[in-house]
Formats: C-alpha cells, sequence, structure tokens
C-alpha cells in the first residue's frame, strides 16, 4: 500500500511540476480580451502586426517557464528534505526535465514553437504581398494549418505549419488544456516539406 501511495505521490508531483510552468502559455493570452483582433480557433489567422506581436508574446511567455519553474523546484526541494520525497522527487523530474528540454534548443533540435525569424518570415510574405511581386491584385494572406495561403487566390505563400497562436480553443476547456499539454504548442501536423 505504501508504495502504491508512493507512487501515487511521485506521479502527483510529476503532473504538477509538468503543468506550473507552462501556465504563462496556457493561460495568458486565452483571456476574450486579448483576442479581439482574431478570427476564432482553429480558423485562418488573417497576418498583420496584431498576429506578429502574438508570436512574440508567445515565445516571451515559452522563455518565461524557465522562471516559472523555480516554484516546482523549490517546493520540490523542501519536499524532499522536510516532506514526502516521492512528490519531491516528481516535482524534481518534472522541473528538471522542463529545463534540459528548452535549453537543447540552444545545442540543436527542434527549435522553439514561437520564434523571431517565424515573425520575420510572415513579415517577408507581408511585405511582399504590398509589392509588385504580390500574388494577385488583392491580396489578403491568411495562415491555414499548414501553409500561409492568399484567401483571394489561393495562391500558397509559404510552407510552415500554425503553430498554437494563444487563442481561446474551441475543443473545449479540459480538452484544449489536454491537446496544449500534449503538443506543448507545437504544431500537431507538420508542413508537407519536413
Ligand atoms: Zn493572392
Amino acid at each position: 500500500m505504501l508504495v502504491l501511495d508512493n507512487f501515487l505521490l511521485f506521479f502527483f508531483g510529476a503532473l504538477i511540476g509538468h503543468v506550473v510552468p507552462r501556465f504563462p502559455v496556457l493561460l495568458m493570452s486565452r483571456g476574450r480580451g486579448f483576442n479581439v483582433h482574431f478570427p476564432p480557433h482553429p480558423e485562418a489567422m488573417p497576418l498583420g502586426p496584431h498576429l506578429n506581436q502574438r508570436i512574440l508574446h508567445l515565445r516571451t511567455f515559452y522563455w518565461l517557464s524557465l522562471v516559472v519553474v523555480v516554484v516546482p523546484l523549490t517546493v520540490g526541494l523542501a519536499s524532499v528534505r522536510w516532506g514526502n520525497a516521492a512528490f519531491g522527487f516528481g516535482l524534481w523530474l518534472a522541473g528538471g526535465w522542463l529545463v534540459i528540454n528548452r535549453l537543447q534548443s540552444f545545442i540543436g533540435g527542434p527549435k522553439p514553437p514561437w520564434t523571431m525569424g517565424m515573425a520575420e518570415q510572415l513579415q517577408t510574405v507581408m511585405n511582399r504581398s504590398s509589392s509588385d511581386a504580390a500574388c494577385c491584385a488583392w491580396p489578403v494572406p491568411v495562415w491555414g494549418i499548414t501553409e500561409v495561403r492568399c484567401s483571394n487566390c489561393d495562391a500558397r505563400l509559404l510552407r510552415l505549419a500554425r503553430p498554437d497562436l494563444g487563442r481561446r480553443r474551441t475543443d473545449g476547456r479540459i480538452m484544449g488544456l489536454l491537446r496544449l499539454l500534449i503538443s506543448d504548442g507545437y504544431p500537431l501536423v507538420s508542413s508537407e516539406e519536413e
């Protein structure tokens, strides 16, 4: 019975250590007031300064998890020292994993789901759309699930899978939260090229 209790406490600690550092991405931009400039999820997102600003915000929230993770790591340390060791190890494992996961992008491996380069790529598409090289006379670039296309002439403008964009998700509060925790903000489908 004690083994089972400890296992459950370990699992509970790991769950908390996994969710808490992701709070900024999970919560901070989901309110109705934060999304008045955007169509509801999962509709295609029109390109523009609001979208670029959103990407840069999400990028900040993503890196903010490295600050927030101090909370579960500290509680974990206290718990190992003075409280329940299994619970504390759970917190430590999930928190430590997050730190490794965030820092690996400096050595190689997958880039974060939101980057400055992504905002620049979208800006390039916008610039091209308002130049002579535009796809049609009235270009309206929108970001679908796997690519940026013109919603006027349907030309493909950029092959780039869309990550979560911080909108309130329409798959329900619980399912949306689960999906985000599993995907960590990355697109669930990759663009064909990759
Ligand atoms: Zn067009």
